[in-house]
């Protein structure tokens, strides 16, 4: 019998027994015609590493006691193949739920993202607007602070005008009183020369 390092047996070259309807056992059944050639070998899972290359060697192989108890228990090893099998198809349908659930999942996100880029654009739009108005304000401001200030300069210059004025006017004033004072005192002066002459002419 060949090593069982030395071959490599593909899932599809496994022993299996058959089945046999009328007694609802499982029995041995060669893997090789009777003048076959080119025999694969065959692996058979009563015990890991067991390769069966000849009808002569399988013959030899299931008088094993090991072998025996194996084709006994088949029945139950082919259950749980079944098992796994129907496992499989729920793992499946299972992922097959989860990729949808993933997929309208994705979708859902992908909605929200779009939306939440468009609220950002109509806000980042409005907060530029903002900007240039804010700008506009800050120019203004700046321009009403000089047109204050050029004011206020007036202001000073007319508030120093109305001063000289005002000092202009009080030295008028003061010699308006000087000049009507003067005047009075001349025309007391001509009431005496007035009453003199009277008197003289009496
Ligand atoms: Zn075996």
């Amino acid at each position: 019998m060949p090593s069982s390092e030395a071959l490599v047996v593909t899932r599809d070259r496994l022993y299996k027994p058959v089945f046999n309807p009328e007694t609802g056992k499982w029995v041995d059944q060669c893997p090789y015609e009777a003048y076959q050639r080119n025999r694969d070998p065959v692996e058979c899972r009563c015990r890991a590493g067991t390769i069966i290359s000849d009808k002569q060697g399988w013959k030899c192989h299931i008088k094993n006691k090991t072998h025996q108890i194996w084709i006994t228990n088949y029945h139950r090893h082919v259950a749980e193949a079944d098992q796994a099998v129907v496992e499989i198809k729920e793992f499946r349908v299972q992922n097959e739920k989860l990729s949808r659930e993933r997929t309208r999942l994705v979708k859902k996100f992908k909605s929200d993202i779009a939306g939440k880029e468009e609220a950002i654009t109509v806000l980042s739009l409005a907060h530029s607007k903002q900007v240039v108005e804010c700008s506009k304000s800050s120019q203004l401001v700046d321009r009403y602070r000089v047109e204050n200030k050029r004011q206020e300069q007036q202001i000073t210059v007319l508030g120093d005008c109305y001063q000289k004025n005002q000092t202009g006017l009080d030295s008028q004033q003061r010699e308006i009183d000087r000049l009507k004072r003067l005047l009075e005192k001349s025309n007391e002066k001509i009431r005496t020369l007035d009453d003199f002459q009277d008197a003289l002419e009496q």
